[in-house]
């Protein structure tokens, strides 16, 4: 793959450099909050490039492969996400384009793209996580509309989410794939409760569901009933695809070189001159390469009008390893004062050491998780020798 930039590709680069720095000028940094939040996607809006991976169709840009990657790029050296919207921008967009029918596109689309309404992934249930074809919360047809009852686990964000995007089982089929049924379910239906659960980073991220008597009228189920698992599998592919974390691992790299330049080496200079640090940090960065190259192969086939397929899963776990490994580099880097963590102590200015380790040891405990959300390693590993290897 050609890499050089052309002049237009150069072009383009410029204009990304130029709305990051009038969006957050004078170096500003993105602090993830929700005024940076809204100011960013305001600003994409403004330019047309808040959906940046949709089609034309629906309201992309239309980027080529390479203008994606100069995108992924940019934005990461500068701090910001690639793109606003949660799972609704990146996961059940792409599910609507292929399965929704023009109303249910014409009715959600537009909200996923300003950001009004927040989505929630509704897959995993106790019982049925790796092998979520075991799922049981019911939908029960009556005339035009599902009774949905049963519980979903580790639910991420339901607890703001005005909708959710679930897995329901609306017939005992032998084959249990068969089964399974793709509906779009409001958060605010009295039948909803959401739990929270604390995780071992001290936040509430995700949630237990339960259902009891959901009304869900027919016209919120995505593709024919029975045909769920299809439309799920679709958009697993995209939620992988989506977690390579290159972005991440590029700020985590970037930050992590700024540390390691404030603090004493072993050899008399920064902890950054000395060799075996700077050796790990290099091959790091060569695997990051690597991951992004591949990265943007698989972009470039999705441009083509390819699935994102099984590469996906390698793409996860690469990037997974990758992303665990600079958070590991933190905690070293920390030193005794990662030890004093503990989750009740997230406000500011209140720890023993630098802020900086605070939030790096949370982070770290927060990226154990990766190995698990959106299918576990071996999960992974699975796919790959099987699709991938042909084993
Ligand atoms: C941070 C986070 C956020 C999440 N957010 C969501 C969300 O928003 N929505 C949602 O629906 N779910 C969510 N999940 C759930 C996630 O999808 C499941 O945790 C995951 O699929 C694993 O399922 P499980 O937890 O039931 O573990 P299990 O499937 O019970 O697995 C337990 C262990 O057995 C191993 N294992 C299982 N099957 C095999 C096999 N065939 N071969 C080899 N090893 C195997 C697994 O790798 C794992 O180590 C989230 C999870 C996390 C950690």
């Amino acid at each position: 793959m050609d890499l050089s930039l052309s002049d237009d590709e150069l072009a383009f680069r410029k204009a990304v450099r130029t709305l990051i720095c009038d969006a957050f000028p004078a170096g500003e940094r993105y602090d993830g909050g929700d005024a940076h939040e809204r100011r960013w996607h305001a600003a994409l809006l403004e330019r047309g490039w808040a959906a940046n991976k949709w089609p034309v169709a629906f309201g992309g840009p239309g980027w080529t492969a390479t203008q994606s990657f100069i995108w992924e790029r940019e934005t990461a050296a500068a701090g910001l996400p690639a793109q606003v919207g949660g799972m609704g921008m990146g996961m059940l967009a792409p599910i609507l384009f292929a399965y929704g029918t023009p109303e249910q596109q014409a009715r959600f689309l537009p909200d996923i793209l300003q950001n009004r309404v927040r989505w929630c992934q509704g897959y995993s249930e106790p019982g049925a996580g790796s092998d979520l074809a075991s799922l049981r919360t019911q939908a029960v047809l009556h005339n035009d509309h599902y009774l949905v009852d049963g519980e979903k686990l580790w639910t991420s964000g339901a607890h703001e989410a005005d909708w959710m995007f679930c897995l329901t089982r609306t017939s005992d089929e032998p084959k249990r794939q068969a089964g399974i049924t793709f509906l779009l379910l409001d958060m605010r239906d009295p039948g909803v409760t959401v739990r929270p659960i604390i995780s071992i980073d001290g936040r509430h991220a995700f949630n237990g569901v339960t259902f009891d008597r959901v009304r869900v009228p027919t016209e919120n189920r995505v593709g024919r009933e029975g045909e769920g698992w299809t439309v799920a599998k679709g958009l697993l592919t995209h939620e992988r695809t989506g977690q390579a974390f290159v972005s991440l691992s590029r700020d985590l790299l970037r930050r992590l070189r700024e540390v390691a330049r404030t603090l004493p080496g072993s050899e008399g200079g920064s902890l950054m001159e000395d060799v075996g640090f700077a050796r790990r940090m290099s091959w790091a960065e060569v695997e990051l390469q690597a991951l992004e190259i591949t990265e943007l192969r698989t972009l470039s086939e999705v441009a083509a009008g390819g699935a994102p397929g099984a590469q996906s899963s390698l793409l996860k776990l690469k990037g997974t390893d990758i992303v665990q490994r600079m958070t590991e580099f933190f905690v070293e880097c920390a030193g005794p004062y990662a030890a004093p963590w503990f989750p009740q102590n997230t406000v500011p200015n209140t720890t023993v050491g630098p802020q900086w380790a605070q939030a790096e040891t949370v982070r770290y405990l927060e990226g154990r998780a990766a190995s698990i959300a959106g299918g576990s390693d071996e999960v992974q590993r699975n796919i790959i020798a099987k699709h991938v290897l042909g084993l």
